[in-house]
């Protein structure tokens, strides 16, 4: 195959990360159930307050725990604050010192795709919090590039595609996110690989929607050397 590039998103694609999201949310959900608060209308609240609060603070655990807290605040009242709080801290903690396991399959795929077309890790979230996932992943070397962004939309595939010199019909971007990486990839001219992971974001869920380029929906990372 002639040489491609490959835009290679980062959670949920080279590593675990929404579970430990999903943990922490579970716990918080659990301290509430018995001030009669039913789990999932404490999601909706949460993702109703988390979606306003991306929009100011962007993502990552600081973000994600101003989310949690406010939710957990609003509904336990006063009375229950300043435990609530503590609480709260020492799960966000213990959320932001893990070190995310790899997927299967992922350090061995990574080194054949290198060494036969270039790759870039696209990943959006806080630059420092990403950036020392990566740095303890230990996956860094296999990535000419590295971009952390914002928010993954159409404007910045084009600008991504603009400042790599990236021939778009030869290029693929490989994620476990609908509306991160495959559909603002394909509207931006690019091809596009589905990992589907059972456990992506619930924020993350969208239809895939057709683009000009082409899209491939894989089980695994390490089915992609079939097709790289
Ligand atoms: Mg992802």
């Amino acid at each position: 195959m002639a040489k491609c590039t490959l835009l290679v998103d980062a959670d949920d694609t080279l590593w675990e990360n929404n579970r430990y999201f999903e943990r922490t949310i579970a716990e918080c959900v659990s301290l509430l159930e018995p001030l009669g608060y039913a789990p999932e209308y404490v999601r909706r609240i949460l993702n109703e307050t988390e979606r306003r609060n991306i929009q100011q603070y962007g993502y990552g655990v600081g973000s994600f725990g101003r989310s949690l807290e406010e939710t957990c605040l609003a509904l336990a009242g006063a009375l229950a604050a300043p435990q609530l709080r503590e609480r709260i801290a020492a799960l966000l903690q213990e959320l932001e010192s893990i070190t995310p396991v790899i997927l299967d399959g992922v350090p061995e795929t990574l080194a054949y795709l290198a060494a036969r077309h270039r790759l870039i890790l696209v990943t959006k979230g806080e630059p420092a919090e990403q950036a020392a996932k990566l740095q303890k992943s230990g996956l860094q070397a296999f990535f000419q590039a590295v971009e952390i962004v914002p928010e993954k939309d159409v404007s910045e595939y084009h600008r991504i595609v603009k400042q790599h010199r990236i021939v778009k019909s030869r290029a693929w971007m490989i994620g476990n996110s609908p509306r991160s990486d495959i559909n603002p990839a394909l509207a931006a001219g690019l091809n596009a690989v589905f990992i589907p992971h059972p456990a992506t974001w619930e924020l993350e869920h969208a239809e895939i929607r057709s683009g000009s380029g082409r899209l491939l929906v894989v089980p695994s990372f390490r089915s992609l050397r079939h097709h790289f």
